[in-house]
Formats: structure tokens, C-alpha cells, sequence
């Protein structure tokens, strides 16, 4: 079964450097796997009509108005962006945003037929202190009365960027849960993969995808990721 891959580009790039990503990418693989790719703002419409899905990597949680630096999903839509990351833990913590929030950026990806990518995961201390099921579900909260095909991607804030890795047993719990909440949810791992750990994440009948931040900023990695 094809699984859908995410590179999230964060705030890296330059208009020079995603063009010979692309082409790189392209000459590089060969999958049925459904690749995306979230761009820097600036740069999706840009690349709205490339070969790949674009996502965008945020989204304000109102219609329209006096919202300086925020994007609409409206937007997003006239530039004919299909997908859009919401919750990543790097938006979560720089820009405050709540679980309430994040579920007003859903119903406006909703309202305007833009595929959301939400983002839960918990913090070290929250795993330590075994209160990650607790922590999830409260991200999940508003989503559990929900049937429908959102992309929902797992990724430990400990694992971003750090080269760790949560154990399988940890993974497939987290995973479980999750398809408990949110019936026909698409789950993904994201974390520090990377083209060496990708193969047994792949190869896990719980988990749908990957989100990968680093790793997908080579686009040679990043194909052989996408083509396992
Ligand atoms: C991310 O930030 O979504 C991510 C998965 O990052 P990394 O792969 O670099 O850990």
C-alpha cells in the first residue's frame, strides 16, 4: 500500500535552491508513494503547479482582517495550495498557539477544501512522567467526534531534530490511540528520520507515512526515503 511522505522544509530555501531541489528529486525517484512538500510561505504559490503536492507549513485561524503577517486559508486556496501542516510544535511554541487554535486552523482548511497535516506530540517530560496518552488526547480533543481523512503526524518534540527516536512499542501505542480518536485518521511518524532508520518506520503497518524535517532538505536522502 502507498504511503504519503512529507518533507518539511521549515524556514529554509531560497526560490534558487527548491528549483534544483525539485530537479534533483524528480531525476532521483520512482514511487507510488504520494510525496509532499511544505514550503516557506513566500514560495507556494510559486510552486502550486509543480508535479508534487505543496503544503503550507501554517495557517491563521480567522477568515480575514486586521491579522498582519498571518495567511488565510482562503489564500492558500487561490494559490491552489492542497494541504496545509497545522500544530507543528514549533508553531505550538513560538506563536502560543492552543489546541483550540489549531482546531480553528482545521476548520478553516475545512471551509476552503485544504487537506490539513496536524501535528501532536509530546514533550520529554510529559513521556517521562508516562502521561503521553493523556497529553495526546488532549491535543485530540476537539478531532474525536471527527470521520474524516485528515493526516494526523506523530512526532515526539524530544525526537525533532534530535536523533532520537521513540521505541516501536512506543510508536504503535501512540498510533493505536490516536486511530482510536479520530476514525480514518492517516497517521504518520515524524522525528529525526533520516534514509539510514526510514526502512523499519516504513515497513511499520501502523504508521501510514513520514514527516521529515532535516533529512528532506537533501533531495537526494529525502528520495530514498520516499521510495522505500
Ligand atoms: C519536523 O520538524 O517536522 C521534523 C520531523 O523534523 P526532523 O525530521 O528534523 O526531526
Amino acid at each position: 500500500m502507498s504511503k504519503i511522505i512529507i518533507a518539511n522544509f521549515k524556514m529554509n530555501g531560497t526560490r534558487h535552491f527548491i528549483n534544483k531541489w525539485f530537479s534533483k528529486f524528480l531525476e532521483e525517484t520512482n514511487t507510488l508513494n504520494k510525496i509532499i512538500v511544505a514550503l516557506p510561505t513566500p514560495y507556494l504559490a510559486s510552486f502550486s503547479d509543480c508535479n508534487i503536492s505543496i503544503a503550507a507549513q501554517n495557517v491563521s485561524s480567522f477568515d480575514s482582517g486586521s491579522f498582519t503577517s498571518q495567511v488565510s486559508a482562503e489564500m492558500l486556496k487561490d494559490c491552489d495550495i492542497d494541504y496545509c501542516i497545522i500544530g507543528h510544535s514549533e508553531s505550538r511554541n513560538l506563536l502560543n498557539e492552543t489546541n483550540e487554535d489549531i482546531f480553528e486552523k482545521y476548520n478553516q482548511l475545512s471551509k476552503n477544501l485544504i487537506k490539513p497535516i496536524i501535528c501532536v506530540g509530546e514533550p520529554m517530560n510529559v513521556r517521562e512522567g508516562n502521561q503521553t496518552s493523556s497529553f495526546i488526547t488532549d491535543q485530540l480533543n476537539f478531532f474525536s467526534s471527527k470521520e474524516e481523512d485528515v493526516i494526523i503526524a506523530y512526532e515526539p518534540i524530544w525526537a525533532i531534530g534530535s536523533g532520537l527516536i521513540p521505541a516501536v512499542s512506543d510508536i504503535n501505542e501512540v498510533c493505536e490511540l490516536i486511530k482510536s480518536l479520530v476514525t480514518n485518521a492517516k497517521i504518520l511518524y515524524g522525528g529525526s528520520v533520516n534514509e539510514k532508520n526510514a526502512f523499519h518506520l516504513m515497513n511499520n503497518s501502523n504508521i501510514d507515512g513520514l514527516l521529515v524535517g532535516g533529512a528532506s532538505l537533501d533531495p537526494k536522502e529525502f528520495a530514498n526515503i520516499a521510495q522505500l
